[in-house]
């Protein structure tokens, strides 16, 4: 099965959340792919409320249960209000607020005793790549890693710089997380309607997680439509 993820990231208010699920829906019926949608927190209650057929998701949660932890979130709180997976580690998170691996597989942990399917999210920086550190630096985001998970393969370089990784570069990353890691795995990294048939057309990779891209229904709809023809 293929599955197709929308992370919004900080972008779209409770009314604009509502109504992409409402002008994406018509454009999707009869899609082979699953759709998953990771939007604001504040847009979980709503959108899962409307949206038939698509999964509601939030992008980070914390990893304790409840507790004195001003501004975080937690497992059963997105559980609560229809929330069915959760993002972790998502290179936003890892780069622009300092999360380390073991933080983010202690997230994974709650997530997976919570009942919230984690996407857990890896990914070489340029850096790395260049000095052929990337298997390294993927094993090492692994490491303690399991369970029934989803895996996205997001190279930092490829995030929302319009330079997504070659298919054949995906497909290499792809396969070797899956020496480690039996679980379905996304590519993610400037996808969009242009590249994300012959990215798909990879024989280790099992969907994609969007971002810039699925902020906007018609072109959202597109990605989905051609990753699973
Ligand atoms: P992008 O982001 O599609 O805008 O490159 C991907 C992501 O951050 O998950």
């Amino acid at each position: 099965m293929v599955i197709v993820v929308g992370n919004w990231k900080m972008y779209k208010t409770v009314s604009e959340s509502v109504e992409f699920v409402k002008t994406l829906a018509p454009l999707i019926e009869g899609s082979q792919a699953e759709v998953w949608l990771a939007v604001p927190y504040t847009a979980i209650a709503p959108t899962a409320e409307v949206a038939e057929g698509i999964v509601i998701g939030a992008q980070n949660m914390n990893d304790a249960t409840e507790g004195a932890f001003t501004g975080e979130i937690a497992a059963r709180m997105l559980l609560d209000v229809g929330a069915r997976f959760v993002v972790l580690g998502h290179s936003e998170r890892r780069h622009v607020f300092g999360e380390g691996n073991d933080f983010i597989r202690r997230k994974l942990e709650r997530a997976l005793s919570s009942g919230l399917r984690p996407i857990l999210c890896v990914g070489e920086t340029l850096e790395e790549r260049e000095a052929g550190q990337t298997e390294e630096t993927i094993s090492r985001q692994l490491k303690g890693v399991s369970g029934d998970i989803v895996l996205a393969y997001e190279p930092v370089w490829a995030i929302g710089t319009d330079k997504a990784a070659t298919p054949e570069m995906a497909q290499e990353v792809h396969s070797f997380c899956r020496t480690i890691l039996d679980v379905p795995i996304l590519y993610g990294g400037s996808v969009k309607p242009e590249n994300a048939e012959a990215i798909m057309a990879q024989s280790d990779i099992d969907g994609l997680l969007v971002g810039g891209a699925s902020l906007d229904p018609k072109t959202f709809a597109s990605i989905i439509k051609e990753s699973s023809k």
